[in-house]
């Protein structure tokens, strides 16, 4: 279909193709239920997907499986694999207006970030990948009187990835340029929030030169398409990005089926810590910058602010002033910072959780309770930064996930109390330490349970730098070089010479 998106300078007519990528095109899904996609930027319906059921995923996994066997992908030399992914990257930097555009109305973050950061982080996963293909060594096990050993890394075979609709092209591409690397077939299932640019960034892969088959996408349900690649009986390797309750889902479905690999990457609630000595206004306005950023749509998020009780009234002046700079506007104007949420059920979600946490004790110092209205967009989806004071560590808020712009400040007297507050979830996935004393970090570092520590930084990183988190947030990291082995298995091969 051919859609005019509001008369916004940035995109005349946009192509949003309804059915599912198969076989290298667009294939309409015979039986399939139709869902419209609804925009958060002004809650006009974008379109509509074809939900895949079942027999439309046994289809899919079938093709998938076909191309391992028979497109030559597998078998192609791992630098003639990297031409490929490189090529990919190419012409996802030739079409990032585009594929910016279709994030931005999907999912409503701002234009300039799905351009600027979503799409260059997907050019440059994509590229680093390519790189990497023929840079891997296998290994020689044994060499010694009859006896010559080795191993080497297989392609696992047919990769699932299911995906959320947060960063819609880099949680994906973080799971299919490893897993395609190596040599897998791979069928994706993105967020039903986020169908189209999936569908855009695959039939980038076969004008780059990607035999048909090798990636697919079907879209659909959660609970129905997601859950058939979850039981699939063909799929070897489940890799997955989203919410903790979905990801043990996947474990069971694995249990219950062929007993596949599941990759689960899961929520956070993440912490920054202030200790004696840091610079609390720059740590402050960094914690809160990473509270609200993607409208606070982060598993990372630094959603909560742990701060000794001296230095607490600046933190919270610091991070307010932020919030203010921070103000819903329209996601398609080049001006804005801060876009739409997802969708209007996560803004009832958001009130919902702030609501409670004001029944549960805290101050709001910065933002409301209630959803914002955006002049011109009235039907849209928007919920300002929100700076909650004295949050109880036990309350709701203080442990839960809230999945939107809402930054937690939590008073402590101590260091050590700072790291049990910061260790006192269910999650692990990141934290930040801002201190100038060495022996202090390398001390506080050691004692957090996280998957990605920044010191006086946040989000920074590139992509050999590993991310993914311990305890409920998911085992399994994304990005560098070991991620290839996610996706691969591991022959053995004892030879005896001495015939
Ligand atoms: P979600 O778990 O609801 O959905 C993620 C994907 O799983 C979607 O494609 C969805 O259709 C599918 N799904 C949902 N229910 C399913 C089911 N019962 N069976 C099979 N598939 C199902 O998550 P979301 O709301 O899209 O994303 C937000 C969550 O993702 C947050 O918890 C966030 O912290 C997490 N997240 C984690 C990371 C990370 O790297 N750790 C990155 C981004 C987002």
């Amino acid at each position: 279909m051919s859609l005019r998106s509001a008369g916004h300078a940035p995109q005349s007519d946009l192509d949003l193709s309804e059915g599912a990528f198969l076989d290298g095109r667009i294939t309409a899904l015979e039986g399939a239920e139709s869902v419209p996609v609804t925009s958060p930027r002004d809650g006009s319906t974008l379109g509509s997907i074809d939900s895949a059921g079942p027999e439309h995923v046994d289809q899919a996994v079938a093709i998938a499986r076909r191309a391992f066997e028979s497109s030559g992908w597998a078998q192609a030399t791992a630098a003639n694999r990297g031409i490929v992914l490189k090529k990919w990257a190419d012409l996802v930097a030739q079409n990032a207006r585009d594929l910016a555009v279709t994030i931005s109305l999907e999912m409503g973050k701002p234009l300039m970030d799905a351009q600027n950061v979503e799409v260059a982080a997907v050019e440059r996963c994509l590229r680093w990948y390519g790189e990497l293909c023929d840079k891997v060594t296998h290994s020689l096990l044994a060499n010694e009187g009859s006896a010559f050993a080795y191993s080497f890394e297989a392609p696992a075979g047919v990769v699932a990835a299911v995906v959320p609709w947060n960063f819609p092209l880099t949680m994906l591409t973080w799971k299919i340029a490893p897993a395609l690397a190596v040599g897998n077939s791979v069928v994706v299932k993105p967020s039903e929030q986020t169908p189209f640019s999936a569908l855009k960034l695959a039939a980038l892969a076969v004008e780059a030169g990607l035999p048909n088959g090798v990636l697919g996408v079907i879209n659909g349900r959660g609970p129905v398409t997601g859950q058939a690649l979850g039981r699939h009986g063909d799929v070897d390797v489940l890799t997955f990005t989203g919410s903790p309750a979905t990801g043990r889902a996947f474990l069971k479905y694995s249990a219950e089926s062929n007993g596949k690999r599941v990759w689960p990457e899961l929520g956070g609630k993440s912490a920054t810590i202030i200790l004696p000595g840091a610079d609390v206004k720059a740590a402050a306005s960094s914690a809160a910058w990473a509270a609200f950023y993607n409208q606070g749509q982060m598993c990372s998020a630094s959603a909560r602010l742990i701060v000794l009780e001296e230095d607490a009234d600046e933190a919270v002046a610091a991070a307010c002033e932020v919030a203010a700079t921070m103000q819903p506007g329209d996601p398609l104007e080049e001006a804005t910072v801060f876009g739409a949420i997802a969708s209007a059920a996560s803004v009832a979600a958001i009130e919902a959780k702030v609501a409670d946490a004001l029944a549960q004790g805290a101050s709001l110092m910065a933002g409301s309770p209630d959803r914002t209205v955006v002049q011109g967009l009235e039907s849209g989806s928007y919920f300002a930064p929100v700076v909650l004071d004295h949050v109880d560590p036990a309350s709701r808020i203080g442990r839960e996930e809230v999945f939107g712009p809402v930054l937690s400040v939590i008073r402590v007297s101590s260091e050590e109390e700072a790291i049990e507050v910061a260790n006192g979830t269910r999650y692990g996935l990141a934290a930040a330490v801002w201190s100038n004393d060495i022996s202090t970090i390398h001390r506080v570092t050691r004692s957090l349970r996280a998957g990605v520590i920044w010191v006086n930084c946040y989000e920074e990183g590139d992509m050999r730098f590993p991310f993914g988190g311990v305890k409920e947030s998911g085992f399994g990291r994304d990005k560098g070089a070991d991620a290839l082995k996610k996706y691969t298995d591991t022959t053995s091969v004892w030879m005896n010479l001495d015939v």
